[in-house]
C-alpha cells in the first residue's frame, strides 16, 4: 500500500498514475472535516483561484509540458481537457465539472482507497507522497519544518473575484480574443484615460487587509492587482488592462485599458476577472470593481482574497525524483515541492507517482530527462542556488540551450521578427522534449 497525503492537484495525479500501474493506494485528504482558507468544496483537485491551465499553444512551455502529461495519460488533463470552457488559446475549465470527474474517477478505482483524515505526520515505514499544498495544515507543516530543518519558506497567493455574466453590462462590454485569436471568448471590458484614472485612483486608495509579515514576498507571476498598481501608474496598462489587439465594435479602436472576464463554467454563466486577484477589503473590492466599464451592477459570485502559500527549500531537500533525501520512503510532490501553478503541482505528482512506482518495483530511481520541460523543473528543484530558491512555474528559460547552429536565426528574423524566432525555438525544444519522454519511457 502506497500513501498519499492531500487530494490536489498533485496527489490526485500520483494516486491515478500508481493504481493504474496496479499498485494499491490510500489517499487521505481532510476536506470536508477540516478545509483550508481557500478550498471550498470537499472534491479531489480543486481549483482554487482561476479555471484555467494556462497556454494550450503547443511551442509553449505549458503546451509542451501538457503534451509530455498526456503522453504518459494524466488523469488531470484528460479532465481538464473534457470540462474545457471556450478561453482563446487557453486551456480554462469549468471548475465544478473538473475536480468533480477527477474526485468519481478517484472514488470509482478499485485500487484506491480513500479516507478523511487530517494527517499530522506520515506513518513511518509505509511509502509516502505527501502533496498537502501550499495551504498544508498544521501540525504536519510543523512536522514538515522539522524534518526539513525549518527550511519551509513562505509567499502569498491572492484569489481573483468572479461575477455572474448576467450583471455584466454588455451594451459597453463585447466578446471577443486577443488579435482575435482563438475565438470571441472574453468580455472586454473598455476604458477610455478619465475612466482608468479614476479607477487607478481608486484601487491605490482603496483599503487593503493587512498582512502580518510585511516582507514576505508575493509570487512575482501573479501579483495582487493593488500592488502592480503600487509599481506605476501605467503597469496595469501594460499589464492584465492591457488593450492591445482589442477592437472596441462600437469605436472601432483599441480602448485606452480593457479588463478582460473569462468563463469560469461551462454553463457561461460566471466568469473571472483575469489578473485581478487582490488583497482589497471585501466592501472596497465591490465599490472599486463596479467603477469598470460595464461592471457598475456586478453581482459578485465571489470575491478575493489573499492566503499564504507554503513551500519547501527543494535544492537542500529534494532530489530530481522528489524524493526527500534525508527521510527514505517519502516523497513531496505539488506546490509544496516549489513548483507554481496547477498544471505543474500535477506534473509533480504524476513525476512522483512515476517515482515511487520504480522504487515500489527496487528499480534504481531515474529522473525524468532535463531537456523535457517536467524534467527541467524538478532539475530546477533539485539543482537551483538555494540562496535565492523561489518557486517556479514551466518555462521554456528552465531546459537546456538548443545546440548551436540547430536554427537559421538571423534567416528567421529577417523573414518573420521576434515572433517567428520565438515559434521556431518553441518548435525545436517541443521536438527534442517529446523524443527524449519517448526515449525515456522506453
Ligand atoms: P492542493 O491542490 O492545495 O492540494 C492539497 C490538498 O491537501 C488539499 O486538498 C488539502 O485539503 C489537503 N491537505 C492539506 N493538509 C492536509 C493534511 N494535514 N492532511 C490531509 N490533507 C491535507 N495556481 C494556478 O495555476 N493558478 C491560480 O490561479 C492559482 N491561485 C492560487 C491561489 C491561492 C490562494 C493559492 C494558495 C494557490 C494558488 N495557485 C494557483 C497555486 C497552486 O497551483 C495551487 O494551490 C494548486 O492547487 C497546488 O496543487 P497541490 O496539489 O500542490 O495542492
Amino acid at each position: 500500500m502506497i500513501h498519499i497525503i492531500g487530494a490536489g492537484l498533485a496527489g490526485s495525479e500520483a494516486a491515478w498514475q500508481l493504481a493504474s500501474r496496479g499498485h494499491e493506494v490510500r489517499i487521505s485528504e481532510m476536506r470536508p472535516t477540516w478545509t483550508t482558507p481557500a478550498h471550498t468544496t470537499a472534491r479531489a483537485a480543486e481549483m482554487v483561484c482561476s479555471n484555467s491551465f494556462k497556454s494550450d499553444d503547443p511551442d509553449s512551455a505549458t503546451g509542451i509540458l501538457k503534451a509530455e502529461m498526456r503522453r504518459m495519460d494524466s488523469l488531470i488533463l484528460r479532465c481538464a481537457e473534457a470540462a474545457r470552457v471556450p478561453a482563446g488559446n487557453s486551456l480554462a475549465v469549468d471548475r465544478d465539472a473538473f475536480s468533480e470527474a477527477v474526485t468519481s474517477t478517484l472514488k470509482g478505482h478499485p485500487r484506491i482507497h480513500w479516507d478523511v483524515t487530517r494527517i499530522e505526520s506520515p506513518e513511518p515505514g509505509i511509502p509516502t507522497i505527501l502533496a498537502t499544498g501550499p495551504l498544508t495544515a498544521e501540525p504536519l507543516a510543523e512536522w514538515l519544518a522539522d524534518i526539513t530543518g525549518s527550511d519551509r519558506l513562505h509567499f502569498y497567493d491572492a484569489i481573483a473575484p468572479i461575477v455572474e455574466r448576467d450583471s455584466v453590462d454588455m451594451d459597453i462590454a463585447w466578446m471577443a480574443a486577443r488579435y482575435d485569436k482563438g475565438g470571441a471568448d472574453f468580455i472586454n471590458c473598455p476604458m477610455d484615460q478619465p475612466q482608468y484614472e479614476r479607477f487607478l485612483d481608486a484601487l491605490l486608495t482603496a483599503e487593503r487587509v493587512p498582512l502580518h509579515e510585511v516582507d514576505t514576498p508575493y509570487f512575482e507571476a501573479c501579483l495582487p492587482i493593488e500592488v502592480m498598481a503600487d509599481r506605476g501608474r501605467e503597469t496595469l496598462r501594460h499589464g492584465p488592462m492591457k488593450p492591445m489587439g482589442l477592437d472596441n465594435p462600437r469605436t472601432g479602436r483599441w480602448a485606452h485599458a480593457v479588463v478582460q472576464l473569462r468563463q469560469d463554467t461551462l454553463a457561461g454563466d460566471l466568469f473571472n476577472l483575469v489578473g485581478f486577484q487582490t488583497r482589497l477589503k471585501w466592501g472596497a473590492q465591490k465599490e472599486v470593481f463596479r467603477l469598470i466599464p460595464g461592471l457598475e451592477k456586478a453581482e459578485f459570485a465571489r470575491l478575493g482574497s489573499i492566503h499564504r502559500n507554503t513551500y519547501i527549500q527543494a535544492p537542500k531537500v529534494l532530489d530530481a525524483t522528489l524524493a526527500v533525501k534525508s527521510v527514505p520512503g517519502l516523497w513531496i510532490a505539488g506546490q509544496l515541492s516549489g513548483v507554481e501553478g496547477y498544471l505543474e503541482s500535477a506534473a509533480g505528482g504524476l513525476a512522483a507517482g512515476f517515482a515511487v512506482d520504480r522504487a515500489m518495483r527496487s528499480l534504481a530511481p531515474l529522473p525524468f530527462p532535463a531537456d523535457t520541460v517536467l524534467g527541467s523543473l524538478l532539475h530546477y528543484l533539485a539543482h537551483a542556488a538555494s540562496a535565492d530558491f523561489g518557486p517556479t512555474n514551466a518555462m521554456l528559460g528552465l531546459l537546456p540551450p538548443l545546440p548551436e547552429g540547430l536554427l537559421d536565426l538571423r534567416g528567421l528574423k529577417r523573414a518573420g521578427g521576434t515572433r517567428a524566432v520565438k515559434s521556431a525555438k518553441g518548435r525545436a525544444h517541443r521536438e527534442r522534449a517529446l523524443q527524449s519522454l519517448e526515449e525515456h519511457l522506453r
